[in-house]
């Protein structure tokens, strides 16, 4: 189904997961999003996404806004600064809507005892308990039922895109075994709540934009309308980098002397935004995005 509304770029938000402490990648993400919000003069919220309590720590949440603040990156034109593990309230009433509407099954499959990923994609779940009607309890993930639409978007940066979440993923995770509302759960709710029109974030999460568009449906609100997709910083084995890859966080590049605008230069060229390093200070990034032809 194609979303009839033009694109509305007005309000785009930066949402960190804090499970470890900031590094190059994140700061190419920071360079997009603030970027193409200052051209666009658009509101930037600043979304801590630490819904997963196994995974985050409220240690690198501190160390997360104590590195964007020395960056130079902060909530403009009247963004917000929100924490997930503040709103729950938001999440539980999401998902009892999807449960008034019949959508929600409790699953007791475990990730092993799901069919193998095939190579280069992702586990298609089966729909093993979807009629089986067990009861919700504490060794069961609830699942949305996915009617299976197909959702075509358009993406600034990688043009048209067609995905059929059903045969992708399957009925989607939105709370795990431990109790956990997931990312994909969270995302929809929090970006449709926020009223946020324009998503900016990495390609690694361009198979997510569908079931996030489908789930915003099935939530009974209107998704993001403008996508974006930029490009990852990789490793040398050609892999998004990441702290298990050796990426130094930025304490380090700032413990070595490198200033703010250092380190945005760093990413910048490291994403092939800049052919060299030159610094730029935070208030600057969107000449960074300027067409390529017009770069340096
Ligand atoms: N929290 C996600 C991440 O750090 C990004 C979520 C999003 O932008 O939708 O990868």
């Amino acid at each position: 189904m194609d979303s009839p509304a033009p694109p509305v770029r007005s309000h785009t938000r930066f949402a960190p997961s804090p499970t470890g402490e900031l590094h190059l990648g994140h700061v190419a993400a920071m360079i997009h999003v603030w970027g193409w919000a200052n051209l666009a003069q658009a509101t930037v919220d600043v979304r801590i996404e630490d819904h997963d309590r196994q995974r985050c720590r409220p240690e690198f949440t501190d160390r997360l806004l104590a590195d964007l603040d020395w960056l130079g990156f902060a909530p403009v034109r009247g963004g917000s600064l929100r924490l997930q593990s503040q709103q729950t309230d938001r999440y539980d009433t999401a998902l009892q809507r999807l449960q008034q509407a019949g959508l929600v099954y409790a699953c007791r499959c475990s990730r092993r005892s799901l069919p193998a990923a095939p190579p280069g994609g992702e586990v298609c779940y089966p729909g093993t308990c979807r009629d089986q009607d067990w009861p919700a309890g504490p060794d069961t993930s609830l699942r949305v039922r996915l009617p299976g639409m197909t959702v075509v978007f358009h993406d600034d940066e990688l043009g048209r895109q067609e995905q059929t979440p059903a045969r992708q993923c399957g009925d989607i995770v939105i709370r795990d075994r431990h109790g956990q509302y997931t990312y994909q759960f969270a995302v929809v709710v929090d970006d449709l709540l926020d009223q946020i029109d324009w998503v900016i974030r990495g390609e690694d999460l361009l198979a997510s934009t569908g079931r996030q568009i489908e789930l915003a449906r099935l939530l009974g609100g209107t998704a993001p309308s403008a996508w974006r997709h930029h490009p990852l910083i990789v490793g040398r084995d050609g892999r998004k980098l990441s702290k298990s890859e050796g990426a130094p966080p930025l304490r380090e590049l700032r413990d070595r002397g490198l200033s703010a605008a250092d380190v945005i230069g760093l990413a910048a060229c490291r994403v092939g935004l800049q052919p060299t390093p030159r610094p730029c200070p935070a208030a600057e990034v969107s000449r960074l995005l300027a067409a390529p032809a017009l770069r340096e």
